[in-house]
């Protein structure tokens, strides 16, 4: 079944298979489903912005020009990026095949398709930036290349460790897993091994071995790709670049397919994907970006949301929306996640957003600490059973964690607790034998199902799915207990379930419709919702949201885990937990073991980032109070009031037009960015470059000394006095000893002997 699952070595019959051969269709990219005949009932495009709040609204309604929307987690992002692809479509103003809507997991990518459809917009592309990468690359190779597109490798570590080999060098996992990132980096960085050793250096990474030895890995591993004709994840994204910038007919060709763009996500934009959407978009600027540069959470593979920070700057007249509003979590969630971002550092701590519920109160963050790590799976799966038992569906609970090698226990400890659960790799979903067969019955039934006696009776489209799927081992009540015949079965419901959302989505949905859907998602590789607990990685979870999360393993050497070594990496460590807090709707555990195993010494201690912000802890102060409990789990939910809250702030205004300021960013300037400036350009210019100079003195990223905000806000200030430079926010009382008389003495006017000339 699910031909576009496998599109890698026959790009044509993946043509084939979607309905459209090159020569044929003057739609380059193929609809999905969404592209059925059988459309929901048109509703009104201003029937759309119903349910927005203004400033979505704002995003829905700003379909001319570059639009950035910059908003903390849970605020509408996607919501206002789907709507206003909705709005623009239904208003007859956005072609639907001509708009490309980008994100990062297929997951997302399915998620808005989903909701597309539902808004009645059929016909966008939804797809991640590698999926519709590779389909433009099988496309475009036979003509930009000639011949078939090569295999793409399966086990990247694997090869990484042959090329290895043939260096003489055997690496150990932890290692192999290093290198391998440094070759990911390099190559979404657009670096070459011979330049590794010095981009590796300028961008302050800690290579993992001698830079000189990784290069030379990296170009082993390059040979050994093209010995074997292969290619890799990231080359699609390079191929597809250096087709687009070498063929002009051929970038032409995509221009005139997609017009719009919409990037979701975009603060995890790596420097590789940046270039290919500035290729598609070629001199247009009809782009809408929108992220949370709180939430960037791939910088190690080379993404970084400065694309995001600097957009306006990059498009002068763009029309930028912060959202504030946050319709997800309840306060008691949103103030723990406000709490981890007041603690947090760097250029995204910069511009963070204050986040304001919008949702009634509900429970405190429950900490609950335990002494082994099997334990504390226990503890969790107990609790996921009560609530199961109260009547939570299991499919809005998640159990989340750092490293994929943490699900075993939990998928263990809900085994034995009989709870459903599912883990997030969507790509297995598919490829589950049942999955195969069903597609295949599914098709076959399609096909030929006029004549089938199985489908005479069903008239709607869940009826007909379900009498295809009786005959694979469907039945209306699951199977008791929880092994592989449960799990078979949770698989064929699933697939169930993808039918009546079809349905209800495009009650007109035939068979074949649905069918098309599999194909599209199996393409996609997103798995439909299976009733079940998810299990899935911090990084998984990102975008996705559930009433109730189990933040698991949040520990020292988990959270921040143990190779995270600068402060740059420890702050995604912070935003990987502000990602997971902010996933839950209403209920939240956040628990911790203090060994690994049990009878283990209980030598860890839970994560720094809560320390001030659970009870019984100050921002400063290490782990207090509890001790290792004899199995006993110490979790104790906290009742109302019970986490600290921090000091009333007085609100900052700006000081041009009054406004309250919720933007960290505007903050620090102390007005709008939009208010007028009165910055003192060639202050502003002397204090960058004695920054420069102070950083390369101490070795640090510049921002370390002053971020551009803080010496704006001080170039605005001019402060003559140590009182008046300690009143900027960001001048904090160990820069003021460290830089204070440096700064007031280029303020005023006396710099010159500090700044060297040749940095
Ligand atoms: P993330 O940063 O995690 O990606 P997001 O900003 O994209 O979050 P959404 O997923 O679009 O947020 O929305 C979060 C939740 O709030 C969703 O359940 C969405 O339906 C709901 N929501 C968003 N805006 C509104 C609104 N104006 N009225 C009611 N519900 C809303
Ligand atoms: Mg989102």
């Amino acid at each position: 079944m699910l031909a576009c699952g496998q599109p890698a070595r026959q790009p044509r019959a993946t043509w084939q298979h979607c309905g459209v051969t090159a020569a044929t269709h003057s739609t380059l990219f193929p609809q999905g489903p969404g592209g059925s005949p059988h459309a929901a009932p048109p509703r009104g495009a201003d029937a759309v912005l119903e349910g927005l709040d203004p400033e979505q609204r704002a995003v829905a309604t700003a379909l001319h020009g570059p639009v950035c929307v910059l908003a903390g987690a849970g605020t509408g992002k996607t919501r206002a990026i789907t709507h206003r692809i909705a709005y623009g479509v239904l208003a007859g103003i956005l072609q639907p095949s001509s708009v490309l809507a980008v994100t990062f997991t297929n997951r997302a990518a399915g998620e808005m398709r989903g909701r597309l459809r539902q808004l009645g917009a059929q016909g966008v592309q939804a797809r991640t930036f590698h999926s519709a990468a590779l389909r433009q690359l099988q496309y475009f190779w036979p003509k930009a290349i000639g011949g078939g597109m090569p295999r793409l490798v399966d086990r990247k570590i694997q090869l990484v460790a042959e090329a290895a080999a043939t260096q003489g060098t055997r690496l150990d996992r932890g290692e192999l897993r290093d290198v391998t990132g440094e070759i990911e980096w390099s190559k979404v960085t657009q670096t070459i091994p011979a330049e590794y050793a010095y981009a590796a250096a300028k961008a302050g990474r800690e290579a993992p071995r001698d830079p000189t030895e990784i290069a030379h890995l990296y170009a082993a591993y390059e040979d050994l790709k093209r010995d074997r004709s292969v290619i890799d994840f990231e080359d699609v994204l390079l191929l597809t670049v250096a087709i687009l910038q070498d063929r002009h007919d051929i970038a032409e060709q995509v221009r005139a397919q997609y017009q719009h763009f919409v990037v979701d996500e975009y603060q995890d934009v790596s420097p590789l994907q940046q270039r290919l959407l500035e290729l598609w978009l070629g001199d247009r600027d009809s782009l809408c970006v929108v992220g949370d540069a709180s939430q960037t959470i791939y910088s190690f593979t080379g993404a970084t949301p400065d694309h995001l920070l600097d957009f306006r700057a990059r498009h002068p007249g763009a029309t930028v929306v912060k959202l504030v509003r946050d319709y997800r979590s309840t306060p008691q969630v949103v103030h723990l996640a406000n709490g981890l971002l007041a603690q947090a550092h760097g250029r995204a701590a910069d511009h963070r957003l204050e986040l304001v519920s919008q949702r009634a109160a509900g429970p405190e963050p429950v900490y609950a600490e335990y002494t082994d790590e099997p334990a504390e799976a226990e503890g969790a799966a107990r609790r996921i059973r009560e609530l199961v038992d109260a009547g939570v569906p299991a499919a809005e609970i998640a159990v989340l964690f750092r490293t994929n090698g943490q699900s075993e226990t939990y998928e263990q400890a809900l085994a034995d607790a009989g709870v459903p659960y599912q883990l997030r790799g969507a790509e297995r979903f598919f490829d589950r034998p049942e999955v195969r067969k069903a597609g295949i019955a599914l098709r076959g039934a399609a096909r030929f199902g006029g004549n089938d006696s199985l489908l005479d009776e069903a008239v709607d489209l869940p009826s007909q799915v379900r009498a295809v799927l009786s005959g694979e081992g469907w039945t209306t009540e699951p199977p008791a207990g929880s092994g592989a015949v449960r799990e078979r079965w949770e698989s064929l419901a699933a697939l169930v379930n993808l039918a009546h959302d079809l349905a209800a989505a495009d009650p007109g949905a035939t068979l074949g419709d649905f069918v098309a859907e599999l194909d599209e998602r199996a393409n996609a590789q997103h798995a439909p919702t299976v009733q079940g607990v998810t299990l899935a990685s911090l990084h998984a979870a990102k975008g996705l949201e559930w009433d109730v999360v189990f933040l698991v393993g949040i520990a020292e050497g988990m959270l921040p885990i143990t190779y995270a070594r600068t402060d740059e990496q420890i702050e995604e460590e912070r935003r990987l937990l502000y990602v997971g807090v902010t996933r839950a709707r209403e209920r939240l555990h956040v628990s911790w073991a203090l060994s690994r195993s049990p009878g283990g010494r209980p030598s860890r201690r839970p994560s720094r980032f809560l320390d001030g912000l659970r009870p019984g802890t100050t921002a400063t102060v290490g782990r207090t109070g509890a001790g290792a409990g004899g199995g006993v789990e110490r979790g104790t939910p906290q009742g109302p009031g019970a986490v600290p809250r921090r000091a009333q702030r007085v609100p900052a205004r700006c000081r041009v037009c009054g406004r309250t300021l919720t933007d960290a960013g505007e903050m620090k300037l102390m007005r709008c960015e939009d208010c007028p400036s009165d910055m003192d350009e060639g202050l502003y210019e002397r204090l960058r470059e004695w920054r420069a100079v102070q950083a390369a003195r101490s070795g640090q990223p510049d921002f370390c000394v002053f971020t551009d905000r803080t010496l704006m806000a001080i170039a605005e200030a001019r402060p003559e006095t140590p009182a008046e430079l300690s009143r900027i926010p960001g001048v904090l009382s160990r820069k003021l000893r460290s830089y204070g008389t440096d700064v007031l003495a280029i303020c005023a006017g006396h710099e010159g002997a500090e700044v060297d000339e040749d940095d």
